[in-house]
Protein backbone atom coordinates (compact mmCIF):
# COMPACT_ATOMS: atom_id res chain seq x y z
CA UNK A 1 0.00 0.00 0.00
CA UNK A 2 1.06 3.33 -1.16
CA UNK A 3 1.62 6.16 1.42
CA UNK A 4 0.81 9.46 -0.43
CA UNK A 5 4.00 11.88 -0.02
CA UNK A 6 3.31 15.18 1.71
CA UNK A 7 6.02 17.33 0.59
CA UNK A 8 5.67 16.76 -3.23
CA UNK A 9 2.66 14.68 -3.77
CA UNK A 10 4.61 11.93 -4.99
CA UNK A 11 3.45 8.39 -4.30
CA UNK A 12 -0.40 9.42 -5.48
CA UNK A 13 -1.91 7.13 -7.33
CA UNK A 14 -3.49 7.93 -10.07
CA UNK A 15 -7.61 7.15 -8.87
CA UNK A 16 -10.10 7.65 -11.22
CA UNK A 17 -11.22 10.90 -9.98
CA UNK A 18 -8.99 13.99 -10.21
CA UNK A 19 -8.02 16.20 -8.01
CA UNK A 20 -8.09 19.88 -7.76
CA UNK A 21 -5.34 22.50 -8.97
CA UNK A 22 -2.83 22.30 -5.87
CA UNK A 23 -1.97 25.74 -4.44
CA UNK A 24 -0.33 27.50 -2.07
CA UNK A 25 -2.06 27.20 1.76
CA UNK A 26 -0.92 29.37 4.48
CA UNK A 27 -0.16 25.78 6.34
CA UNK A 28 0.61 24.00 3.20
CA UNK A 29 3.86 22.03 5.45
CA UNK A 30 1.09 20.99 7.89
CA UNK A 31 -0.20 17.37 8.22
CA UNK A 32 -3.68 16.61 6.68
CA UNK A 33 -5.78 16.05 9.12
CA UNK A 34 -9.22 13.41 9.24
CA UNK A 35 -11.99 12.87 12.18
CA UNK A 36 -15.60 12.10 11.94
CA UNK A 37 -17.39 15.39 12.20
CA UNK A 38 -20.97 14.10 13.11
CA UNK A 39 -21.77 12.45 16.52
CA UNK A 40 -20.32 9.29 17.51
CA UNK A 41 -22.89 6.50 16.87
CA UNK A 42 -25.10 4.87 14.30
CA UNK A 43 -27.19 8.03 12.20
CA UNK A 44 -28.85 7.89 8.68
CA UNK A 45 -25.93 9.53 7.72
CA UNK A 46 -22.19 10.22 8.71
CA UNK A 47 -19.73 13.14 7.96
CA UNK A 48 -16.06 12.19 7.93
CA UNK A 49 -14.13 15.58 7.68
CA UNK A 50 -10.37 16.12 6.13
CA UNK A 51 -8.13 19.26 6.08
CA UNK A 52 -4.59 19.54 4.53
CA UNK A 53 -2.57 19.39 1.66
CA UNK A 54 -3.27 15.55 0.87
CA UNK A 55 -7.19 16.21 1.12
CA UNK A 56 -7.81 16.33 -2.48
CA UNK A 57 -5.13 13.73 -3.35
CA UNK A 58 -6.84 11.36 -1.21
CA UNK A 59 -10.44 11.71 -2.09
CA UNK A 60 -8.89 10.94 -5.72
CA UNK A 61 -7.48 7.78 -4.78
CA UNK A 62 -10.41 6.76 -2.52
CA UNK A 63 -13.53 7.82 -4.73
CA UNK A 64 -14.53 5.96 -7.87
CA UNK A 65 -17.83 8.45 -9.48
CA UNK A 66 -21.11 7.27 -9.94
CA UNK A 67 -21.72 8.90 -13.22
CA UNK A 68 -19.43 8.50 -16.38
CA UNK A 69 -19.57 11.64 -16.88
CA UNK A 70 -17.79 12.87 -14.04
CA UNK A 71 -14.44 14.15 -14.88
CA UNK A 72 -12.96 15.70 -11.70
CA UNK A 73 -14.11 17.82 -8.50
CA UNK A 74 -15.62 20.38 -8.96
CA UNK A 75 -14.90 22.78 -5.81
CA UNK A 76 -18.04 22.76 -3.65
CA UNK A 77 -20.13 20.10 -5.42
CA UNK A 78 -21.42 17.07 -4.21
CA UNK A 79 -20.38 14.46 -5.88
CA UNK A 80 -22.06 10.82 -5.81
CA UNK A 81 -20.02 7.43 -6.00
CA UNK A 82 -18.17 4.76 -4.10
CA UNK A 83 -15.09 5.10 -1.21
CA UNK A 84 -12.64 2.28 -1.31
CA UNK A 85 -10.56 1.34 0.96
CA UNK A 86 -6.36 1.21 0.67
CA UNK A 87 -6.75 -2.34 -1.19
CA UNK A 88 -9.38 -0.42 -3.49
CA UNK A 89 -12.43 -2.90 -1.84
CA UNK A 90 -15.44 -0.93 -1.75
CA UNK A 91 -16.70 0.48 1.39
CA UNK A 92 -19.69 2.87 0.93
CA UNK A 93 -22.07 4.60 -1.26
CA UNK A 94 -21.55 8.15 -0.92
CA UNK A 95 -21.28 11.57 -1.52
CA UNK A 96 -18.15 13.57 -1.65
CA UNK A 97 -17.18 17.15 -1.64
CA UNK A 98 -13.90 19.13 -2.00
CA UNK A 99 -13.71 22.89 -0.54
CA UNK A 100 -10.09 24.31 -1.60
CA UNK A 101 -8.35 26.65 0.48
CA UNK A 102 -8.00 29.40 1.21
CA UNK A 103 -11.70 29.78 0.78
CA UNK A 104 -12.38 26.54 3.36
CA UNK A 105 -13.72 26.45 7.27
CA UNK A 106 -9.92 25.85 7.63
CA UNK A 107 -8.08 28.26 5.00
CA UNK A 108 -6.34 24.28 4.05
CA UNK A 109 -7.79 22.26 1.25
CA UNK A 110 -10.66 20.27 2.80
CA UNK A 111 -13.23 17.48 2.13
CA UNK A 112 -16.07 15.80 3.47
CA UNK A 113 -17.01 12.44 2.92
CA UNK A 114 -20.93 12.03 3.37
CA UNK A 115 -21.16 8.09 4.04
CA UNK A 116 -23.94 6.08 5.76
CA UNK A 117 -24.24 6.54 9.35
CA UNK A 118 -22.87 2.70 10.58
CA UNK A 119 -20.04 2.94 12.78
CA UNK A 120 -18.15 0.07 10.69
CA UNK A 121 -18.53 2.05 7.87
CA UNK A 122 -17.03 4.96 9.64
CA UNK A 123 -14.14 3.89 10.96
CA UNK A 124 -13.09 1.64 8.23
CA UNK A 125 -12.58 5.36 5.92
CA UNK A 126 -11.09 6.67 8.97
CA UNK A 127 -8.41 3.73 8.85
CA UNK A 128 -8.35 4.12 5.17
CA UNK A 129 -7.31 7.75 5.47
CA UNK A 130 -5.16 7.27 8.19
CA UNK A 131 -3.37 4.21 6.13
CA UNK A 132 -2.72 6.73 3.35
CA UNK A 133 -1.53 9.44 5.40
CA UNK A 134 -3.76 11.29 6.99
CA UNK A 135 -3.67 12.13 10.31
CA UNK A 136 -6.35 11.49 13.36
CA UNK A 137 -7.49 15.03 14.23
CA UNK A 138 -7.35 16.65 17.82
CA UNK A 139 -10.08 18.06 19.45
CA UNK A 140 -10.79 21.40 18.11
CA UNK A 141 -8.06 21.05 15.35
CA UNK A 142 -10.22 22.32 12.71
CA UNK A 143 -11.13 25.35 14.44
CA UNK A 144 -7.87 26.01 15.03
CA UNK A 145 -6.09 25.92 11.93
CA UNK A 146 -8.94 27.98 10.86
CA UNK A 147 -7.76 30.41 13.72
CA UNK A 148 -4.03 29.88 13.00
CA UNK A 149 -4.80 30.19 8.84
CA UNK A 150 -6.85 33.80 10.08
CA UNK A 151 -9.89 32.18 8.99
CA UNK A 152 -11.58 33.60 12.03
CA UNK A 153 -10.39 35.08 15.23
CA UNK A 154 -10.38 33.45 18.97
CA UNK A 155 -13.94 34.89 19.45
CA UNK A 156 -14.96 33.83 16.73
CA UNK A 157 -13.63 29.69 16.84
CA UNK A 158 -15.33 29.99 20.70
CA UNK A 159 -18.09 31.01 19.24
CA UNK A 160 -18.46 27.59 16.78
CA UNK A 161 -18.63 25.55 19.91
CA UNK A 162 -20.62 27.34 21.88
CA UNK A 163 -23.13 27.38 18.99
CA UNK A 164 -22.59 23.58 18.80
CA UNK A 165 -23.39 23.44 22.87
CA UNK A 166 -26.14 25.65 22.95
CA UNK A 167 -28.84 24.52 24.79
CA UNK A 168 -31.36 26.77 23.85
CA UNK A 169 -32.68 29.67 21.34
CA UNK A 170 -31.56 32.67 22.85
CA UNK A 171 -27.74 30.98 23.63
CA UNK A 172 -27.91 29.69 19.48
CA UNK A 173 -28.75 33.41 18.76
CA UNK A 174 -25.68 35.24 21.09
CA UNK A 175 -23.50 32.67 19.28
CA UNK A 176 -24.28 33.35 15.91
CA UNK A 177 -23.79 36.95 16.54
CA UNK A 178 -19.85 36.66 17.52
CA UNK A 179 -19.41 33.69 15.10
CA UNK A 180 -20.14 36.62 12.26
CA UNK A 181 -17.69 38.89 14.20
CA UNK A 182 -19.72 41.30 16.09
CA UNK A 183 -17.55 41.28 19.11
CA UNK A 184 -14.32 41.45 17.32
CA UNK A 185 -15.87 44.47 15.88
CA UNK A 186 -17.09 46.10 18.41
CA UNK A 187 -13.87 45.39 20.89
CA UNK A 188 -11.58 46.48 17.90
CA UNK A 189 -13.65 50.04 17.29
CA UNK A 190 -12.89 50.24 21.08
CA UNK A 191 -9.01 49.17 20.75
CA UNK A 192 -8.50 51.48 17.53
CA UNK A 193 -9.96 54.67 19.50
CA UNK A 194 -7.48 53.61 22.07
CA UNK A 195 -4.50 53.20 19.35
CA UNK A 196 -5.46 57.00 19.02
CA UNK A 197 -4.78 57.95 22.31
CA UNK A 198 -1.96 55.71 22.66
CA UNK A 199 -0.31 57.55 19.49
CA UNK A 200 -0.94 61.36 21.03
CA UNK A 201 0.31 60.05 24.54
CA UNK A 202 3.66 59.25 23.24
CA UNK A 203 3.47 62.22 21.24
CA UNK A 204 2.81 64.12 24.66
CA UNK A 205 6.32 62.10 26.11
CA UNK A 206 8.32 62.81 23.19
CA UNK A 207 7.57 66.34 22.67
CA UNK A 208 6.92 67.62 25.93
CA UNK A 209 6.83 71.26 25.23
CA UNK A 210 4.55 71.92 23.09
CA UNK A 211 5.92 71.05 19.75
CA UNK A 212 3.47 69.62 17.87
CA UNK A 213 -0.43 69.40 18.09
CA UNK A 214 -1.60 67.25 20.69
CA UNK A 215 -4.50 66.13 22.98
CA UNK A 216 -5.23 67.54 25.88
CA UNK A 217 -5.77 65.83 29.08
CA UNK A 218 -9.69 66.42 29.14
CA UNK A 219 -9.67 64.97 25.95
CA UNK A 220 -7.78 61.88 26.94
CA UNK A 221 -10.21 61.97 29.47
CA UNK A 222 -13.40 61.86 27.36
CA UNK A 223 -12.07 59.10 25.30
CA UNK A 224 -10.68 56.61 27.69
CA UNK A 225 -14.27 57.33 29.20
CA UNK A 226 -16.02 56.64 26.53
CA UNK A 227 -14.28 53.36 25.57
CA UNK A 228 -14.74 52.13 29.16
CA UNK A 229 -18.88 52.49 28.45
CA UNK A 230 -18.16 51.31 25.20
CA UNK A 231 -16.88 48.09 27.15
CA UNK A 232 -19.19 48.24 30.00
CA UNK A 233 -21.79 47.93 27.21
CA UNK A 234 -20.21 44.86 26.11
CA UNK A 235 -20.09 43.62 29.38
CA UNK A 236 -23.69 43.88 30.45
CA UNK A 237 -25.17 40.80 28.86
CA UNK A 238 -22.78 38.54 30.28
CA UNK A 239 -24.97 37.68 33.41
CA UNK A 240 -28.00 36.94 30.79
CA UNK A 241 -25.54 34.62 28.57
CA UNK A 242 -24.52 32.79 31.58
CA UNK A 243 -27.90 31.75 32.56
CA UNK A 244 -28.88 31.18 29.02
CA UNK A 245 -26.28 29.15 27.89
CA UNK A 246 -25.06 27.42 31.05
CA UNK A 247 -28.35 27.52 32.94
CA UNK A 248 -30.37 28.67 35.97
CA UNK A 249 -29.60 27.68 39.12
CA UNK A 250 -33.37 27.44 40.65
CA UNK A 251 -33.08 26.11 44.14
CA UNK A 252 -35.96 24.41 45.59
CA UNK A 253 -35.94 25.65 49.41
CA UNK A 254 -38.60 25.27 52.49
CA UNK A 255 -39.06 22.89 55.13
CA UNK A 256 -38.41 18.81 55.93
CA UNK A 257 -40.89 16.81 54.30
CA UNK A 258 -42.92 20.17 52.48
CA UNK A 259 -42.12 17.65 49.29
CA UNK A 260 -39.19 19.36 47.19
CA UNK A 261 -37.44 15.96 46.45
CA UNK A 262 -41.18 14.68 45.24
CA UNK A 263 -41.21 18.27 43.24
CA UNK A 264 -37.84 17.22 41.67
CA UNK A 265 -38.59 14.30 40.69
CA UNK A 266 -42.01 16.01 39.05
CA UNK A 267 -39.37 18.09 37.60
CA UNK A 268 -37.12 15.80 36.22
CA UNK A 269 -39.78 12.91 35.14
CA UNK A 270 -37.68 10.33 36.77
CA UNK A 271 -37.01 9.22 39.90
CA UNK A 272 -33.64 10.92 41.16
CA UNK A 273 -34.03 12.35 44.69
CA UNK A 274 -34.78 9.86 47.78
CA UNK A 275 -38.46 10.70 48.59
CA UNK A 276 -39.52 9.26 52.52
CA UNK A 277 -41.90 10.66 54.56
CA UNK A 278 -39.18 10.47 57.21
CA UNK A 279 -38.09 14.17 57.78
CA UNK A 280 -34.36 15.10 56.98
CA UNK A 281 -33.92 12.58 54.24
CA UNK A 282 -31.96 14.76 51.78
CA UNK A 283 -28.96 15.39 53.36
CA UNK A 284 -26.54 17.16 50.83
CA UNK A 285 -28.09 18.89 47.94
CA UNK A 286 -28.54 17.25 44.65
CA UNK A 287 -28.55 18.88 41.30
CA UNK A 288 -30.00 18.01 37.85
CA UNK A 289 -30.13 19.84 34.01
CA UNK A 290 -33.54 20.36 33.16
CA UNK A 291 -35.23 22.81 30.21
CA UNK A 292 -37.88 25.54 31.68
CA UNK A 293 -39.68 25.69 28.25
CA UNK A 294 -36.47 26.84 26.12
CA UNK A 295 -34.31 27.85 29.25
CA UNK A 296 -31.88 25.34 30.77
CA UNK A 297 -32.03 24.95 34.11
CA UNK A 298 -29.85 23.94 36.99
CA UNK A 299 -32.29 22.01 39.53
CA UNK A 300 -31.11 22.21 42.82
CA UNK A 301 -33.02 19.79 45.35
CA UNK A 302 -31.65 21.24 48.77
CA UNK A 303 -31.44 19.36 52.04
CA UNK A 304 -34.99 20.46 54.24
CA UNK A 305 -33.64 23.98 56.77
CA UNK A 306 -34.50 23.09 60.37
CA UNK A 307 -32.25 23.34 63.42
CA UNK A 308 -30.58 19.86 63.53
CA UNK A 309 -28.13 18.42 66.11
CA UNK A 310 -27.42 15.28 63.95
CA UNK A 311 -24.13 16.53 62.03
CA UNK A 312 -24.59 14.96 58.49
CA UNK A 313 -27.74 16.86 58.24
CA UNK A 314 -26.38 20.13 60.15
CA UNK A 315 -23.87 20.49 56.96
CA UNK A 316 -26.20 19.56 54.78
CA UNK A 317 -28.38 22.43 55.73
CA UNK A 318 -24.93 24.29 55.61
CA UNK A 319 -25.15 23.86 52.11
CA UNK A 320 -28.31 24.51 51.38
CA UNK A 321 -27.78 28.00 52.54
CA UNK A 322 -24.67 28.40 50.03
CA UNK A 323 -26.68 27.25 46.90
CA UNK A 324 -29.61 29.29 48.23
CA UNK A 325 -26.68 32.16 47.60
CA UNK A 326 -25.32 30.99 44.48
CA UNK A 327 -29.40 30.99 43.48
CA UNK A 328 -30.74 32.70 40.08
CA UNK A 329 -34.23 31.88 41.25
CA UNK A 330 -35.24 30.44 44.96
CA UNK A 331 -38.61 28.17 45.00
CA UNK A 332 -40.03 28.04 48.37
CA UNK A 333 -41.93 25.06 48.86
CA UNK A 334 -44.71 24.97 51.56
CA UNK A 335 -46.73 21.69 52.97
CA UNK A 336 -49.69 23.02 52.12
CA UNK A 337 -51.39 20.22 53.97
CA UNK A 338 -49.63 21.46 56.98
CA UNK A 339 -51.88 24.47 58.01
CA UNK A 340 -55.39 25.75 58.66
CA UNK A 341 -57.46 28.23 57.15
CA UNK A 342 -56.69 30.73 60.26
CA UNK A 343 -53.31 30.35 59.32
CA UNK A 344 -53.32 31.45 55.34
CA UNK A 345 -55.25 34.52 56.59
CA UNK A 346 -52.85 35.37 59.23
CA UNK A 347 -49.56 37.40 58.14
CA UNK A 348 -46.98 35.39 59.67
CA UNK A 349 -46.28 32.15 57.88
CA UNK A 350 -46.44 29.74 59.49
CA UNK A 351 -43.36 27.58 57.99
CA UNK A 352 -41.17 29.17 59.89
CA UNK A 353 -38.32 28.39 57.30
CA UNK A 354 -40.50 29.60 54.15
CA UNK A 355 -41.14 32.83 56.23
CA UNK A 356 -37.35 33.58 57.02
CA UNK A 357 -36.17 33.19 53.39
CA UNK A 358 -39.19 35.56 52.24
CA UNK A 359 -37.55 38.06 54.64
CA UNK A 360 -34.13 37.59 53.89
CA UNK A 361 -34.29 37.03 50.35
CA UNK A 362 -31.55 39.96 48.31
CA UNK A 363 -34.62 42.38 46.73
CA UNK A 364 -33.37 41.43 43.33
CA UNK A 365 -33.48 38.05 43.43
CA UNK A 366 -36.33 36.20 42.17
CA UNK A 367 -38.47 34.19 44.40
CA UNK A 368 -41.53 31.69 43.94
CA UNK A 369 -43.83 30.26 46.44
CA UNK A 370 -45.04 27.49 45.68
CA UNK A 371 -48.21 25.42 47.71
CA UNK A 372 -47.18 21.99 47.33
CA UNK A 373 -49.46 18.96 48.36
CA UNK A 374 -52.66 20.79 46.32
CA UNK A 375 -54.16 17.29 46.03
CA UNK A 376 -54.69 17.36 49.76
CA UNK A 377 -55.64 21.01 50.83
CA UNK A 378 -55.36 23.95 49.17
CA UNK A 379 -55.88 27.72 50.30
CA UNK A 380 -59.02 30.05 49.38
CA UNK A 381 -56.58 32.55 47.80
CA UNK A 382 -53.20 33.94 48.07
CA UNK A 383 -52.32 33.26 51.81
CA UNK A 384 -51.78 37.01 53.92
CA UNK A 385 -48.41 36.07 54.96
CA UNK A 386 -47.14 35.30 51.34
CA UNK A 387 -45.30 38.52 50.79
CA UNK A 388 -41.78 39.50 50.78
CA UNK A 389 -40.04 42.10 52.85
CA UNK A 390 -40.26 45.19 50.84
CA UNK A 391 -44.03 44.29 50.64
CA UNK A 392 -43.51 42.90 46.85
CA UNK A 393 -45.70 39.83 46.35
CA UNK A 394 -43.91 36.93 44.54
CA UNK A 395 -45.83 34.63 42.34
CA UNK A 396 -47.88 32.23 44.24
CA UNK A 397 -49.25 28.59 42.71
CA UNK A 398 -50.82 25.67 44.17
CA UNK A 399 -49.13 22.50 42.69
CA UNK A 400 -49.22 18.78 43.55
CA UNK A 401 -46.04 16.79 42.91
CA UNK A 402 -48.11 13.84 43.33
CA UNK A 403 -50.41 14.29 40.77
CA UNK A 404 -48.01 16.87 38.86
CA UNK A 405 -51.00 19.53 39.00
CA UNK A 406 -49.77 23.08 38.45
CA UNK A 407 -46.13 21.61 37.47
CA UNK A 408 -46.17 23.37 34.08
CA UNK A 409 -47.62 26.57 34.78
CA UNK A 410 -45.09 26.67 37.90
CA UNK A 411 -42.10 26.11 35.43
CA UNK A 412 -43.35 29.09 32.70
CA UNK A 413 -43.52 31.17 35.71
CA UNK A 414 -40.22 30.70 36.79
CA UNK A 415 -38.31 31.40 33.41
CA UNK A 416 -40.58 34.10 32.97
CA UNK A 417 -39.13 35.58 36.33
CA UNK A 418 -35.69 34.19 35.63
CA UNK A 419 -35.70 36.37 32.08
CA UNK A 420 -37.42 39.50 33.98
CA UNK A 421 -34.76 39.89 36.14
CA UNK A 422 -31.88 40.22 33.78
CA UNK A 423 -31.16 43.13 31.16
CA UNK A 424 -32.78 42.08 27.90
CA UNK A 425 -31.19 40.07 25.26
CA UNK A 426 -31.80 43.06 22.72
CA UNK A 427 -28.73 42.80 20.67
CA UNK A 428 -25.93 41.91 23.19
CA UNK A 429 -22.90 40.00 22.03
CA UNK A 430 -22.94 38.34 25.50
CA UNK A 431 -18.85 37.50 26.05
CA UNK A 432 -18.28 34.05 27.19
CA UNK A 433 -16.45 34.35 30.50
CA UNK A 434 -12.95 33.64 29.26
CA UNK A 435 -13.59 37.01 27.25
CA UNK A 436 -15.64 38.52 29.96
CA UNK A 437 -12.78 38.46 32.40
CA UNK A 438 -10.29 39.99 29.74
CA UNK A 439 -13.10 42.64 29.02
CA UNK A 440 -13.36 43.53 32.57
CA UNK A 441 -9.49 43.70 33.54
CA UNK A 442 -9.45 46.15 30.15
CA UNK A 443 -12.03 48.51 31.93
CA UNK A 444 -10.82 48.46 35.03
CA UNK A 445 -7.37 49.24 33.53
CA UNK A 446 -9.31 51.78 31.84
CA UNK A 447 -11.28 53.23 34.95
CA UNK A 448 -7.88 53.53 36.93
CA UNK A 449 -6.60 55.29 33.89
CA UNK A 450 -9.14 57.76 34.26
CA UNK A 451 -8.22 58.58 37.94
CA UNK A 452 -4.32 59.10 36.84
CA UNK A 453 -5.31 61.60 34.35
CA UNK A 454 -7.58 63.32 36.36
CA UNK A 455 -5.19 63.15 38.95
CA UNK A 456 -2.44 64.57 36.19
CA UNK A 457 0.05 61.64 36.28
CA UNK A 458 2.79 61.83 33.88
CA UNK A 459 2.10 60.34 30.60
CA UNK A 460 4.77 57.64 30.47
CA UNK A 461 3.26 56.00 33.24
CA UNK A 462 -0.45 56.85 31.83
CA UNK A 463 0.68 54.29 28.96
CA UNK A 464 1.32 52.04 30.31
CA UNK A 465 -2.08 51.26 31.85
CA UNK A 466 -2.94 52.20 28.54
CA UNK A 467 -1.23 49.21 27.02
CA UNK A 468 -2.39 47.00 29.62
CA UNK A 469 -6.04 47.57 28.68
CA UNK A 470 -5.03 47.32 25.15
CA UNK A 471 -3.41 44.08 25.95
CA UNK A 472 -6.43 42.84 27.75
CA UNK A 473 -8.60 43.55 24.86
CA UNK A 474 -6.36 41.86 22.79
CA UNK A 475 -6.81 38.99 24.69
CA UNK A 476 -10.50 39.53 24.53
CA UNK A 477 -10.46 38.61 20.74
CA UNK A 478 -7.50 36.01 20.67
CA UNK A 479 -4.85 38.57 19.11
CA UNK A 480 -1.31 37.06 20.36
CA UNK A 481 -2.64 34.77 22.77
CA UNK A 482 -0.75 32.94 24.49
CA UNK A 483 -0.35 28.72 23.21
CA UNK A 484 -1.40 27.79 26.79
CA UNK A 485 -4.47 30.01 26.15
CA UNK A 486 -5.12 28.67 22.92
CA UNK A 487 -4.78 24.83 24.04
CA UNK A 488 -6.70 25.40 26.48
CA UNK A 489 -9.94 26.56 24.35
CA UNK A 490 -9.79 23.94 21.89
CA UNK A 491 -8.68 21.24 23.88
CA UNK A 492 -12.97 22.16 25.33
CA UNK A 493 -13.93 21.57 21.31
CA UNK A 494 -15.39 18.51 19.91
CA UNK A 495 -13.40 16.13 17.85
CA UNK A 496 -14.39 16.57 14.16
CA UNK A 497 -14.49 20.83 15.05
P1 LIG B 1 -38.76 16.90 51.22
O1 LIG B 1 -38.25 16.57 52.57
O2 LIG B 1 -39.20 18.34 51.16
O3 LIG B 1 -37.82 16.57 50.12
O4 LIG B 1 -40.12 16.04 51.01
P2 LIG B 1 -40.36 14.71 50.16
O5 LIG B 1 -40.39 14.99 48.72
O6 LIG B 1 -39.44 13.65 50.66
O7 LIG B 1 -41.87 14.39 50.58
C1 LIG B 1 -42.25 14.16 51.91
C2 LIG B 1 -43.54 13.36 51.92
O8 LIG B 1 -44.59 14.11 51.31
C3 LIG B 1 -43.45 12.06 51.12
O9 LIG B 1 -44.16 11.07 51.83
C4 LIG B 1 -44.12 12.37 49.82
O10 LIG B 1 -44.70 11.24 49.21
C5 LIG B 1 -45.19 13.37 50.26
N1 LIG B 1 -45.57 14.28 49.20
C6 LIG B 1 -44.74 15.07 48.48
N2 LIG B 1 -45.43 15.80 47.60
C7 LIG B 1 -46.73 15.46 47.72
C8 LIG B 1 -47.95 15.88 47.09
O11 LIG B 1 -47.99 16.73 46.19
N3 LIG B 1 -49.11 15.33 47.53
C9 LIG B 1 -49.14 14.40 48.54
N4 LIG B 1 -50.31 13.93 48.89
N5 LIG B 1 -48.01 13.99 49.14
C10 LIG B 1 -46.83 14.51 48.76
Amino acid sequence: MSEINHADGAGAPAGPAAAPASHDSPSSAQTTIAALATAQGSGGIAIVRLSGPLSGKLLARLFVPGSAAFTGFRPWTLHHGRILDASGRELDDVLCVLMPGPGSYTGEDCAEIHCHGGQAIVSAILETLFACGAVPAKRGEFSRRAYLNGRMDLSQAEAVAELIAAPGREALEQSLRRLDGELSRRVTQVRSRLETVRVHMSLAVDFPDDEVEILDRPDFLVRVREAEQALQELLCGVERARVTRSGARVVLAGSVNAGKSSLMNALLGVSRALVTDVPGTTRDFIEESVLFGDLPVRLVDTAGLRDSDDTVESLGIERSREQIERADCLVLVVDGSAGDAAEDEGSVCPDRVVGDLLESAPADLPVLVLWNKADLRRPSGRPAWCRRSGGGLPPFMCVSALTGEGIDRFCETARDCILGSLPPAGESVAPNDRQARALRGAAGELSALSRDIEAGQLYDLLSVRLDMACAFLDDAIGVGTAQDVLNRVFESFCIGK
